[in-house]
């Protein structure tokens, strides 16, 4: 046993743990697992856990069957429910007929990605925001879209009346080894932001899909069904994953900090942004996976719709936050929403980046004025494309992307197409309420 394992066989011992909840994810980003025994532990860290991928369940499944999963004791937690009997711990994918990293794992696309950038001399820091709504449950204890407060904005209690359930699931977050920066009522009524500590990009997608899986489990507790669906209410506000990203070499500099630079941005940090600006429309079928990821990226709302970046507003699809210290500058992909799996989403825009590194890209100008207010003939002026806007677009773009493509790697790009193409088509085939609602009487 490596030490790490050691580690955790002592901990098992010593908070009385009962289960362990082996994890990992589907393509799709759900996180899926297996329990055992925690008196299993040694075997799972020696030989594996064998199961049957075929069984797994999703939209696409894991289509070889024999697989076994691979605990990484580095992500040993112990879960904030069940009494804290209960631990997870995230895994790797093998499979069984050749022994190596199973290439359906997104966990294992990410890995290569960072692997890319090591090559280059790069460690990869990521920090998402993923924002949530808090609605309330019908008799029944389903989903509802009512939100069961009507606060804005960095609004405090009364008005925000989930702030008891924000403060629980922080307590959550924190007992799972989660660093807690902020938390705040969002703009959109019902809507939520708790910030966590940037990490490596490996640990910080781990903690996406634990920070979703507490936020739900938190707000069930209280009765509230937490939804990272990106846009559920027309017309306010959707759900965004910003991501801020920044590469730092090998000595623990920052490599995207330029004191010299106007933007404090170096030229490192400007073909990164390149690359991403490149292939933004591609990365969007990745970042913005869903039918619905499309309604939250029209103008208006505080979410991107155009192709440019900016050290200013908001609007644009990358900014260029504030830096206090040098080791804080950083870009923030501000399109990404939190239906995507970050696994993918983290390796489509790392590939895309170090693409536009490689290729010493030219970065465009910032665009300092609210892209919502352009029109097509001055955004032509400034060369800004737009985002895909739907999710059939945006497969197109990946279609005829190749950097993204080899990002995913064959296996999970087949798949993917595949899964997104039927759940564009299924959603154009629909007719909706709002067709009804407008010619069922007119015509
Ligand atoms: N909710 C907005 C989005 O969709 C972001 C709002 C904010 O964080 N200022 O991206
Ligand atoms: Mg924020
Ligand atoms: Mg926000
Ligand atoms: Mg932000």
């Amino acid at each position: 046993l490596s030490s790490a394992a050691q580690d955790v066989i002592d901990e098992i011992e010593e908070n009385d743990v009962d289960f362990l909840r082996l994890q990992f994810t589907d393509i799709l980003g759900t996180v899926k697992n297996v329990a055992v025994p925690a008196t299993q532990a040694e075997k799972a860290f020696t030989e594996g856990i064998y199961f049957d991928g075929s069984s797994i369940e999703g939209f696409v499944r894991i289509q070889e069957s024999d697989m076994r999963l691979k605990p990484d004791p580095e992500t040993f937690a112990i879960l904030p429910w069940r009494d804290g009997r209960s631990a997870r711990l995230i895994c790797d994918v093998i499979n069984t007929s050749t022994g190596e990293p199973f290439e359906g794992d997104p966990r294992y696309v990410l890995k290569q990605a960072i692997a890319r950038a090591e090559e280059m001399g790069y460690e990869i820091n990521a920090a998402p925001e993923p924002e949530f709504f808090l609605f309330e449950e019908d008799e029944e204890g389903r989903a509802t879209t009512n939100t069961n407060d009507a606060g804005g904005y960095f609004d405090l209690a009364p008005k925000d009346l989930a702030s008891d359930v924000r403060r629980d699931i922080i307590y959550g977050l924190e007992s799972m080894g989660f660093e807690i920066e902020a938390s705040h009522h969002e703009v959109a009524e019902g809507q939520h932001e708790i910030n966590f500590e940037y990490d490596d990009a490996l640990t910080t997608a781990d903690n996406v899909g634990t920070f979703r899986t507490v936020v739900r489990a938190i707000a069930a507790q209280h009765d509230l069904h937490a939804t990272f669906m990106p846009k559920p209410i027309a017309r306010i506000n959707g759900s965004g994953m910003h991501t801020h990203l920044s590469l730092f070499t090998e000595d623990g500099e920052n490599a995207f900090h330029d004191g010299d630079d106007e933007f404090d941005l170096s030229e490192t940090a400007k073909q990164f942004l390149a690359g991403i600006l490149e292939h933004a429309p591609a990365i969007t079928a990745v970042s913005n996976p869903t039918v619905n990821s499309y309604k939250r990226l029209v103008p208006g709302y505080e979410a991107p719709v155009y192709v440019a970046w900016s050290d200013r507003n908001r609007s644009a699809l990358i900014r260029k936050p504030a830096a206090r210290v040098p080791a804080a500058s950083r870009i923030e992909a501000r399109f990404p929403d939190p239906s995507c799996n970050p696994y993918l989403a983290f390796a489509a825009l790392i590939h895309a980046g170090l693409d536009g590194i490689e290729k010493g890209l030219d970065c465009p100008d910032p665009v300092r004025e609210n892209i919502y207010e352009f029109d097509e003939k001055k955004r032509e002026e400034y060369g800004i494309e737009t985002l895909p806007s739907n999710l059939g677009e945006a497969v197109e773009a990946l279609e005829g992307d190749e950097v993204v493509q080899s990002a995913l790697g064959e296996h999970i790009y087949e798949k993917f197409v595949e899964a997104k193409s039927q759940e564009h088509d299924e959603f154009r085939v629909d007719v909706s309420q709002w067709e009804l609602d407008r010619y069922l009487e007119k015509f």
